[in-house]
């Protein structure tokens, strides 16, 4: 792996020119912005412990390409215990991030493309395979960053991507070229796009047949010229300034993952970074094999910062000397049985994984679509519980500058201490930490990040098997099949 550990991949990014606006002005360098730089610390992460003794052999892998070692977040699952390994280690990741570390849509879009290349050259006799395997060396030799880029604009969400009164409102190919395609539109809510070094583009929805322009899956350099990237903004992101350390909540780490508009306008994409042109009848195998693999990860990821959550309010009520009250307990309790539920999904979903015909593994994916539509409940009342153990005060809190002020700071020193010898400083602290884990920016992301509720609803009644359940209730009282 060429790129070793968290200090190489900065510098890796700054090695590369990608147009970044933000609050209307240019970003130069996404590694020190202070509305940028925080989610790049929580990606670096995922780089951090692949060198590391203790979780080595979690975030790393032995590629069936290469034979080589590589970083778990460019592998091709090649059995269950690679599905399993992956939910370990998302979990730690958020535990020791609290936050998103953006690297697994990416993930989850090279193992959807891997096992749909495959089935699409058995029908086709194309050879898209082979191109993605060689992009996909190349990203697992350098340990390169790639942003899963799905979720299009989509307009007038009752009509087709073909009958769009703007055609752009789904990235599609404008033009066929000697060597390549070119490609316009745009992708909304790009995890970790600013920090990445690569683009995969996929398709958002099933396409008819009327659609194929629309059909198109490829790579593409972020820096690639025509791309244009917006940053969005979160809540409290003005406290990103240098002084407001504690007010931030997590100073090291973004509240969630830092998401962006990637723009093409007219981006020429080379045959050989093309993996999908036209073949509409696939689209909506790869775009639901892409969503189970998110939604599964979702029980991982979340679950480890919900076991920082719960540690801080465990902590919280120790200050505060409510540790010890029956109702505390209990909803702590609560806390941690809701969490482990959503972490038993994940790993349910893993331990019934099943080999595609590429020979890439994908979770069961009933279990995953029922992991995700926990992950847009339980979370919430996580947080509603740690909100309400914490108290009122998360949203009254003076700020750093008052706690810091020669004139009002010893009153706030006193007002707001907890128990004798615990500085006041600590309980601010881990109160800021609730109030950016619990607020407006992270819970959106555990309801519509990986689809929204609805989505997962739609597939759960899918696969439900109504009809064997009906079989099953009739046979069980005698009424014949046929009625
Ligand atoms: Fe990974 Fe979770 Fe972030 Fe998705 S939300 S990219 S699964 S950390
Ligand atoms: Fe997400």
């Amino acid at each position: 792996m060429k790129i070793r550990n968290g200090a190489q991949y900065m510098d890796s990014l700054r090695k590369l020119k990608p147009r970044i606006y933000y609050k209307g002005k240019p970003i130069d360098d996404v590694t020190r912005h202070p509305a940028t730089a925080p989610h790049i610390r929580s990606a670096a992460m995922t780089y951090a412990l692949a060198g590391s003794d203790e979780y080595g052999d979690l975030a790393t892998a032995v590629s069936h390409l290469t034979g080589r070692t590589i970083s778990r977040f460019t592998h091709v699952h090649q059995n269950v215990e690679d599905l399993i390994k992956k939910i370990k280690l998302l979990r730690v990741l958020g535990q020791k991030t609290g936050t998103c570390f953006q690297r697994c849509v990416g993930l989850d879009g090279i193992n959807a493309t891997y096992s749909v290349a495959y089935e699409m050259d058995e029908k086709y006799g194309t050879n898209y395979l082979e191109r993605f395997k060689k992009w996909l060396i190349r990203i697992q030799d350098e340990n390169l960053m790639v942003v899963g880029a799905m979720t299009d604009p989509k307009g007038d969400r009752s009509k087709s991507p073909a009958d769009q009164p703007d055609p752009d409102q789904y990235v599609h190919v404008v033009e066929r070229r000697e060597g390549g395609i070119v490609i316009r539109g745009a992708k909304l809510h790009m995890t970790g796009a600013v920090n990445s070094h690569e683009i995969l583009v996929m398709p958002t929805t099933a396409m008819n047949e009327r659609s194929r322009d629309w059909a198109v899956v490829c790579a593409v350099p972020v820096d690639a010229p025509g791309i244009t990237m917006i940053f969005g903004r979160q809540a409290s992101d003005d406290r990103r300034d240098r002084r407001e350390r504690i007010d931030v909540g997590k100073p090291s780490f973004g509240a969630v993952g830092g998401e962006a508009v990637i723009a093409f306008e007219d981006v020429f994409v080379p045959h050989e970074r093309v993996f999908m042109d036209g073949e509409t009848d696939f689209t909506g195998t790869l775009v639901y094999r892409f969503a189970a693999h998110h939604r599964a990860n979702y029980g991982a990821c979340k679950t480890g910062l919900m076991d920082v959550l719960t540690g801080a309010v465990a902590y919280l009520v120790q200050i505060q000397g409510t540790a010890k009250g029956s109702h505390v307990r209990d909803k702590i309790t609560e806390m941690i049985h809701l969490n482990e539920t959503l972490y038993s999904s994940s790993i349910a979903c893993s331990a019934e994984g099943w080999p595609t015909p590429s020979g890439a593994y994908m979770v069961d994916t009933m279990l995953a679509n029922v992991c995700k539509q926990n992950i847009t409940r339980f979370h919430f009342e996580v947080a509603r519980l740690a909100v309400d153990l914490a108290g009122g005060f998360l949203a009254t809190l003076p700020s750093q500058y008052d706690l810091e002020s020669e004139d009002v700071g010893h009153l706030v020193r006193k007002y707001f201490s907890g128990a004798q010898g615990i500085p006041t400083e600590h309980r601010i602290k881990i109160a800021r930490m609730i109030e950016a884990m619990t607020g407006g920016t992270a819970l959106i992301e555990s309801m519509h990040g990986a689809g929204s509720p609805q989505a997962q609803r739609i597939m759960i009644l899918r696969e439900g098997q109504l009809d064997k359940k009906i079989r099953l209730a009739k046979a069980l009282i005698g009424i014949p099949q046929k009625n």
